[in-house]
């Protein structure tokens, strides 16, 4: 599968946020947004004051969503069509469709830094989904479903938990810190969702 191997914070300095790709880096002091909160690149500090286009700020948009999730274009695209395809707003569509990925849950719940570390965890066989195991990151989930860890005495999930125990959980989960688990009570709406985007713009840029 393909994969961004660039250097990572630069991906936040281009989106002008937080993207929250690092794990415990990017709650310390040491985060390259507190010390370079700027356009990476030579001239990045001037095009801050450029005026950005319409399309620039929808493939921005675009762009920042996909960082955020960890998900590449094509994927992306095709989370774009289920979204459309159900009713109700699409951008916010979009949004619960992401969250519901397995990685997405996975990090919420605290079991991991990060999206990428959740989907390396599951990769490698470390959840199982309603008592089956389950190594597909991308895999969607449903409300009422359980997401557990496979075997409770996995050193790297139990200091995960202890690290964030001061993260708030999302409120459409219910999670059990002591048995490893997460329940999916529903799925979130857009107001659940703390991700600063405006997914409308998103809409417009496919909608060309
Ligand atoms: Fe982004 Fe994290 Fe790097 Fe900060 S430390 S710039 S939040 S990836």
């Amino acid at each position: 599968m393909a994969r961004y191997t660039g250097a990572v914070c630069r991906q936040c300095r281009r989106e002008g946020q937080k993207l929250f790709l690092k794990g415990e880096r990017c709650y310390s002091e040491k985060c390259s947004m507190n010390t370079r909160a700027f356009a990476p690149g030579q001239h990045g500090q001037l095009n801050a004051r450029k005026k950005v286009s319409e399309y620039g700020l929808q493939l921005r948009a675009k762009q920042k969503a996909k960082r955020y999730y960890g998900v590449l274009e094509g994927q992306f695209a095709h989370y774009f069509e289920l979204a459309e395809r159900k009713t109700g707003m699409t951008g916010e569509n979009l949004l619960r469709i992401l969250e519901s990925r397995l990685d997405n849950v996975v990090y919420r719940a605290g079991f991991a830094m990060s999206r990428k570390e959740a989907r390396q965890l599951v990769l490698h066989r470390h959840f199982t989904v309603n008592g089956e195991v389950v190594n597909i990151a991308s895999y969607l989930l449903k409300a009422g479903d359980k997401v557990e860890v496979k075997t409770t005495d996995c050193g790297k999930i139990k200091e995960c938990i202890e690290k964030n125990s001061a993260r708030p959980t999302p409120v459409w989960m219910t999670k059990d810190a002591e048995k490893m688990s997460v329940v999916v009570d529903r799925l979130p709406d857009r107001a659940d969702i703390d991700f600063e985007v405006e997914e409308h713009l998103i809409v417009e840029l496919y909608s060309k």
